[in-house]
């Protein structure tokens, strides 16, 4: 996952206060001289080295549970280099100012730590057993749940390295610590009972030697009297350069061949099945620590947790039943009506599987004799019925009785502006920060699969809960052909045009860079909470503003890297704006960064 340094050209990654040391001599040692390295002992925390005076000055920079970044005692900020650049126009307690960063060359990589390497796949594994998902499913909740399960799944990294045995005795500890060569150094750690409390088992002088591992009332862990880590593991790669208070430091691990070959799950399979019943049966947590029970417990709702983040028909024997045609007697219709267009309404149902029963929204065609509404239903079912994505409204069919009907997912939240506008007190900047980055993914999907949606807006962002969109609507979209990146109507119809990029309004023509200008215009709704885009312009009027170079000013408190993305998707030409795979990453990184943070630790609000 992206750690908010990797980008600052002073960031060595994992490296020791003697390798530090190193860079900062062959860098001249002037005053002010200073780099960032990551810190041992924290979690996601770092260690500001800084030269003054010839000396070497190392302070830790804490992140906070809030997600800020601060030095022992100092102000909190909200990434690093936003610290940085604080404290070279400010000393605040610090020797002296931050004045020349001591860059990497070319040949020194940022270093990764030993969690980085293993995070992907113990994350992977982690997705996949706990909500049972593969593949597309599984890569799309690996991106957007990450922020929430880092932490989970730090806590309980240690199960995956090779020198940890599990729940041993101590005499088995020994048998295995003396089988083979006995160096100074080998050791291993053994987990104690079911409290969570660990030892470490160490060979000096061969002699195995015993130490508890402590845990201090904030769940740290510590050698007696020693540092205190937010990890196990930490701690371990701690004592292989330091003994603190160790008979020696740790050198080669007694490989417990069970973990020796992979990164595998810390997590046992099932303990959420998603598919018992109506839905989640958390099974008892039988981990050692309390931090990922906590974790379970309270983390926020995710996309994940609801029934509609996979098809329906993700159930091969329901897959086995499919048809693009539905029988009535096994459609409900409720007389709720959910909204309603010029083609009809749409109303709440229940469409009875073989397995189960899903909620669905229908759209009901008000008249069969209009065959230009009834052509684009049945336009817009066969587009639907090609896509299947947990961030689009996924059609389950359609059903012609009494009217055509076209049945979807049901995501009861509503429209996304409507939603934003009426519960803007209630709905943090990062929150509407994670919306659109799941806005994102199912447009990259689109792209990826060469689909243009055409009618992007608020309006047709659709929310199943609050921290979970779809995108619907794909009464105007388009399936490229393979060689085609962009579809050229014949003639201009009813368009949204405040949401349509310059070359769809002059020339008709529509991509997925269409769809980012869209995007843009969505975001800019989003932000404002439910705004109306180009407020008093009428949309021919948008053209010409948009010509002349004017954008719409950034929403009231809307992040600036926020803002700085709309910008980007307005970019006059198509071929210089960024596409969906670009923007999307750039909405991770930005909700990453933010993600946990309250409300009113967003950073840099434009005024
Ligand atoms: P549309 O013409 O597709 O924009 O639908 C009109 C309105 O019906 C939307 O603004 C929603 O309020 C509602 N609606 C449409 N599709 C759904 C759905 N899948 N789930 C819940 N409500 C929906």
């Amino acid at each position: 996952m992206t750690d908010p340094a990797m980008e600052l050209p002073f960031y060595y990654g994992s490296i020791s206060r003697a390798e530090a040391e190193e860079q900062l001599k062959l860098a001249g040692m002037s005053d002010g001289l200073f780099l960032l390295r990551q810190c041992l002992r924290s979690l996601g925390g770092y260690v500001l080295s800084l030269v003054w005076n010839l000396q070497f000055n190392h302070y830790p920079v804490e992140k906070l549970l809030n997600g800020t970044y601060c030095v022992s005692g100092g102000k909190p900020h909200c990434g690093p280099a936003e610290l940085c650049e604080y404290y070279s126009k400010d000393e605040d307690g610090l020797v002296c100012t931050l004045r020349k960063p001591c860059l990497r060359t070319a040949d020194t990589p940022i270093r990764p730590g030993v969690f980085d390497t293993l995070r992907e796949n113990i994350l992977r594994e982690y997705v996949r057993k706990t909500w049972n998902l593969e593949g597309e499913a599984m890569e799309q909740a690996i991106v957007s749940q990450a922020p929430q399960l880092e932490k989970l799944i730090a806590t309980g990294a240690h199960e995956n390295m090779n020198w940890f045995h599990g729940k041993i005795a101590r005499q088995e500890g020994e048998r295995r610590l003396y089988s083979g060569t006995q160096p100074d150094g080998k050791f291993l750690v053994r987990q104690k009972d079911d409290t969570g409390t660990f030892a470490l088992s160490l060979v000096y002088g061969k002699t195995v030697y015993h130490y508890q591992i402590q845990r201090d009332k904030t769940g740290k862990y510590l050698m007696p009297e020693g540092t205190k880590f937010d990890t196990v593991w930490q701690l371990v790669e701690y004592l292989k350069m330091k003994p603190d208070g160790l008979v020696t430091i740790l050198k080669d691990p007694c490989v417990n061949r069970n973990n020796a070959a992979n990164a595998t799950p810390a997590v046992p399979p099932g303990r959420l099945d998603r598919r018992s019943g109506n839905g989640y049966t958390p099974a008892p947590v039988t981990t050692d620590s309390s931090m990922r029970l906590e974790t379970l417990k309270d983390r926020p709702a995710m996309p994940m947790d609801s029934s509609e983040f996979t098809s329906p028909y993700d159930d091969p024997e329901e897959l086995k039943e499919k048809k693009l045609f539905l029988k009535r007697e096994q459609l409900m219709i409720d007389e709720v009506e959910l909204g309603s267009g010029n083609f009809g309404c749409v109303k709440k149902g229940v469409y009875k599987m073989r397995k189960k029963h899903v909620d669905v929204a229908i759209k009901v065609l008000k008249s069969e004799n209009e065959k230009g509404v009834k052509d684009e239903m049945m336009r817009e079912a066969e587009i639907m019925h090609q896509l299947d994505n947990p961030y689009i409204v996924r059609m389950i069919g359609i059903c012609q009785a009494e009217s055509l009907m076209l049945v979807m997912e049901m995501a009861s939240g509503g429209p996304l502006h409507k939603f934003l506008s009426s519960k803007k007190d209630q709905v943090s900047v990062e929150n509407v920060v994670e919306l659109m980055h799941q806005v994102s993914l199912g447009m990259l999907y689109l792209e990826q699969n060469n689909f243009v949606h055409r009618d992007l807006a608020a309006r047709n962002v659709l929310l199943v809960n609050q921290h979970y969109a779809k995108i619907s609507d794909f009464g105007l979209s388009k399936a490229l052909g393979a060689d085609d990146n962009y579809y050229k109507a014949r003639s201009a119809g009813k368009w949204p045009l405040k949401w349509y990029a310059p070359e769809c309004v002059l020339f008709h023509k529509f991509s997925s860079k269409s769809d980012v200008w869209s995007f843009g215009v969505t975001m800019w709704e989003a932000f404002s909470y439910g705004g109306k885009p180009y407020k008093k312009m009428k949309g021919p009027e948008v053209m010409s503003f948009i010509q002349n170079g004017d954008r719409m000013d950034s929403p009231p408190g809307c992040p600036e890297t926020m803002y700085t993305v709309m910008l980007d998707c307005w970019t006059f030409k198509h071929e210089d704006r960024p596409s969906f795979a670009k923007v999307e990453e750039r909405m991770r990184t930005f909700y990453y960064s933010i993600s946990k943070k309250s409300p009113s630790e967003v950073p840099e609000p434009v005024e």
